[in-house]
């Protein structure tokens, strides 16, 4: 004998009660118990209807007009019409029956806990006697049971639990002597002694077939649902949760009283005591083992088998300084709970007996409020016990397995991965079976927390990134087409999983939550909303990912002014704009202090010499107890392109206009030119070395006229290059005597920094630096005569993507 129990979502609507009567003819066993929910959603639908008839609001005939067409549609489709006219009466006087009792509560504005179950039962009274038809139709030699004549309910403390006495007895009789291959019954309700119909609680189905199955020692207990099995995590909210194959009593009852919706938690007790296995396995994959529920402990395996969460919690904490002395507070405190019908769900106790918190449903949060504040009113008086502190908007989120016990640094791991998200947690508690161990955390983070937590324990160190992008010209452009392409490879080889969310640029900007398509990232954009700097870094902000990293491609001084709210909130930022690493020292140290306080990764390598590794190469250098003495360096991609082609059969002009326009300078080419830039990265460098440096203490050589570095546009601006050719031609000719190089170069020693045009010797280092190539010198206490040097090309869109994609990947590491 088997027990199958199908959920709303098996039986929603004709066609899934189609694939249910595949299942159940397919079944090998003698005889099959099947025990099902009401249509997907209609409990919901009923539950409101009354509520609103309690309300005397007359909208709830709408809702009950939905309940009737949802039956008669299902009829119709499953019934041949030749049978269908007694099955839609027979529903239809049932249908008569509860509009009545909505009828009754309007009147009276009114709902009473027995009327409101009498309302509810009617979901799964009419299913399953529609379903038995069909069966019946189908030629599947089936019987209809009465659940509220087999399932005994009594009340204790006000609360319905089931008489197994009384409900053992009528099953075992019932199914022992009933002929059928295939019975069919309601899930979900009851009747008490006196014949009054109960429920078993939202989700009872799976209960009402448990208590069968242990009625009638079932040789297994089939729950069919919408998923394929107990998961390591709710599949709703982590993608990549996995089905559990094997997993124990003890763990599934862990799991399902901790939020693994897929089994209702009473369930599992009726079928342990008799040893009998539960197979979850889904209606729409019947193929897929799905996962098997036995008593056999889990003894090798992995120690966290899941990750669950309970929404809806508020945390009720009692304290005092009183509290110490005065013996069976506690006692006095879970009293006073449980007289007001209010269920723990988790219990924390500092050592100091200070205070006692505990984790208790949101909906009780008021009465337990009030009865605590009564309870303790004398205490209170007197000052020796404040009164109960009250924190909503929680939700609780646990780890379980079998062997958690036996494994050392779970909970540091646990914890230290919900810290490096910014996940703050309000209180903590280990069960005593060392089976679980739970945080309360706000709600806002439960789908941040629960996909950091798997990812930690299941997902074999792949590490998902998640990118907000702003900024998709030249750079940005080619960075999104180099994650493209590399996606497979980190994926496969350095295990991140690196995902575009956003991305914006100075018109529009879009979000795809599961990751923009990086083939055609450029229609997703143009076919955004309007481009809203706040308003990204909101989403960003809401969306609440782990790893979370804003890239700033710009040059933008209005987009660098937001790293410090990404960074506060713990999202990384990633940026080849130098304005906020120049801006002035207060303003540098704080975003690297925000970085370090939250956790999040502030990197800026392509600041000075696009891609090449120079500012990485100094933190190490750095970190490792190094100095530096005096940096050397020819940081301009720019000018070395410019110097490297002039010479007196070119005009300084032609040069830097040809500069511009492949791309080697700013669009603004007097930034260059006029070494800001250089003066911006030198300063970068000597921040990085660990010096307090602004701006204007460096020393700027300028080697432009005065007239040039006037101007105000570029039109201007290579004019005056035109008339001031001579003076570079000049420039160059003594040079060339010297059998000396021009190169701008930066330095930066002693505590100063100067940047200039200097005439550099045959034989230097950098003599011959080719086209638009960066050099670095280190002179440092480990290298102060033969320095570090760190060379290549220094600038243009490809190789700067390239070290914005390398800084990600760095944070991947973090
Ligand atoms: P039914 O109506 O079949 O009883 P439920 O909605 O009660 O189905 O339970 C199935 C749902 O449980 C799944 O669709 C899923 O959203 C949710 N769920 C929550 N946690 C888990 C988990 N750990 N494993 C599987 N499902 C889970
Ligand atoms: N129909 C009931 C509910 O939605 C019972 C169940 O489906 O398990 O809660
Ligand atoms: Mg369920």
């Amino acid at each position: 004998m088997k027990v199958l129990k199908f959920g709303g979502t098996s039986v929603a609507n004709a066609q899934n009660i189609a694939l249910v009567k595949n299942i159940v003819s397919n079944s090998e066993s003698d005889k099959n118990i099947v025990v099902v929910s009401a249509l997907g959603g209609v409990t919901d639908l009923l539950l409101n209807t009354a509520t609103l008839a309690a309300l005397q609001d007359d909208s709830y005939k709408a809702f009950v007009k939905e309940i009737e067409d949802r039956h008669i549609e299902t009829i119709k489709t499953l019934i041949p019409i030749a049978s269908q006219s007694s099955v839609l009466s027979m529903v239809k006087s049932e249908l008569n029956t509860l509009e009545t009792l909505l009828e009754g509560a309007f009147l009276i504005g009114e709902i009473t806990p027995k009327l409101s179950d009498k309302i509810v039962s009617y979901g799964e009274l009419l299913s399953s006697y529609i379903i038995s038809e069909y069966f019946k139709e189908e030629g599947l030699g089936v019987v209809h049971a009465d659940s509220r004549k087999l399932i005994k309910t009594n009340t204790v403390n006000g609360k319905t639990v089931v008489n197994f006495e009384a409900t053992n007895t009528l099953c075992s009789d019932f199914f022992s002597v009933t002929p059928q291959k295939v019975v069919v019954m309601a899930g979900f309700i009851a009747s008490a002694e006196n014949g009054d119909s109960t429920t078993l609680g939202r989700g009872g189905s799976d209960y009402t077939a448990a208590i069968v199955a242990a009625a009638v020692n079932a040789e297994l207990l089939e729950i069919w649902t919408d998923v394929s099995g107990m998961y390591t995590a709710n599949p709703k909210l982590v993608k990549q949760a996995k089905a559990i194959p094997h997993i124990s009593y003890q763990e599934a009852m862990e799991l399902s009283h901790f939020g693994a919706k897929v089994l209702y938690p009473p369930t599992i007790q009726p079928v342990l005591a008799k040893g009998i296995s539960i197979q979850i396995k889904n209606t729409f994959d019947p193929e897929n083992e799905g996962t098997i529920i036995t008593k056999n402990k889990n003894e090798k395996g992995k120690t966290v088998r899941g990750i669950t969460h309970v929404e809806n919690i508020a945390l009720l904490s009692l304290e005092g300084p009183g509290m110490v002395g005065i013996p069976g507070i506690s006692k006095r405190f879970f009293e006073v709970l449980f007289q007001a019908n209010i269920s723990v769900v988790l219990i924390t106790q500092a050592s100091s007996e200070h205070s006692i918190c505990v984790g208790i449903s949101a909906d009780d949060v008021a009465l337990a409020e009030q009865a605590v504040n009564d309870a303790f009113e004398f205490e209170m008086g007197s000052g020796k016990i404040n009164p109960v502190v009250v924190e909503k908007n929680l939700a609780i989120i646990a780890l379980v397995g079998d062997n958690m016990k036996s494994h050392q640094g779970l909970s540091g791991k646990m914890f230290s991965t919900l810290g490096k998200n910014n996940v703050n947690i309000r209180a903590i508690a280990q069960g005593a079976s060392e089976r679980n161990i739970s945080a309360v955390i706000n709600k806002d983070d439960v789908k941040k927390a629960l996909n950091a937590l798997h990812e930690e324990f299941f997902e074999e160190n792949i590490k998902q990134l998640n990118l907000f992008v702003m900024g998709v010209g030249n750079v940005g452009g080619k960075f999104l087409n180099q994650i493209n392409q590399q996606k497979k490879y980190l994926k496969e080889n350095l295990k991140l999983n690196v995902r575009v969310i956003g991305i914006s640029n100075s018109r529009t900007m879009a979000f795809d939550e599961d990751g923009i398509p990086l083939k055609n990232w450029e229609s997703v954009l143009s076919g955004g909303e309007k481009a809203d700097k706040a308003k990204f870094f909101e989403t960003v902000n809401k969306l609440n990912y782990r790893n979370s990293i804003f890239v700033d491609n710009t040059a933008s001084a209005e987009v660098s002014d937001t790293y410090s709210s990404y960074l506060g909130n713990s999202i990384s930022v990633v940026t080849c704009n130098k304005i906020a690493c120049s801006s002035n020292y207060s303003n540098y140290l704080n975003l690297k202090q925000l970085a370090r306080t939250y956790n999040a990764p502030f990197l800026f390598e392509t600041n000075v010499g696009a891609g090449l590794p120079i500012i990485d190469t100094l933190k190490h250098l750095i970190a490792s107890g190094d100095k530096v003495q005096k940096i050397q360096a020819v940081l301009s991609g720019s000018l070395n392109f410019v110097f490297n082609n002039f010479n007196d059969k070119t005009t300084f002009h032609d040069v830097v206009k040809q500069a511009q326009e492949e791309g080697y300078t700013e669009p603004d080419p007097k930034i260059d030119l006029s070494g800001i830039d250089v003066m911006r990265k030198i300063l970068i460098l000597a921040r990085e070395s660990g010096n307090q440096l602004e701006i204007d203490d460096i020393q700027n050589n300028p080697f432009l006229p005065q007239e040039s570095l006037d101007t105000t546009n570029n039109e201007d601006f290579f004019a005056t290059l035109t008339k001031n050719e001579s003076s570079f031609q000049e420039l160059y000719k003594k040079a060339v005597d010297q059998d000396s190089k021009l190169k701008y170069v930066a330095q930066f020693e002693d505590g100063k920094a100067s940047v200039g045009l200097q005439e550099i010797p045959k034989g230097h280092d950098f003599y011959n630096l080719e086209g638009s190539d960066n050099i670095v010198l280190f002179y440092t206490e480990r290298y102060p005569n033969q320095p570090m040097i760190i060379k290549g090309a220094g600038a243009g869109a490809d190789v700067t993507a390239s070290g914005i994609f390398a800084d990600i990947i760095r944070i991947g590491n973090f």
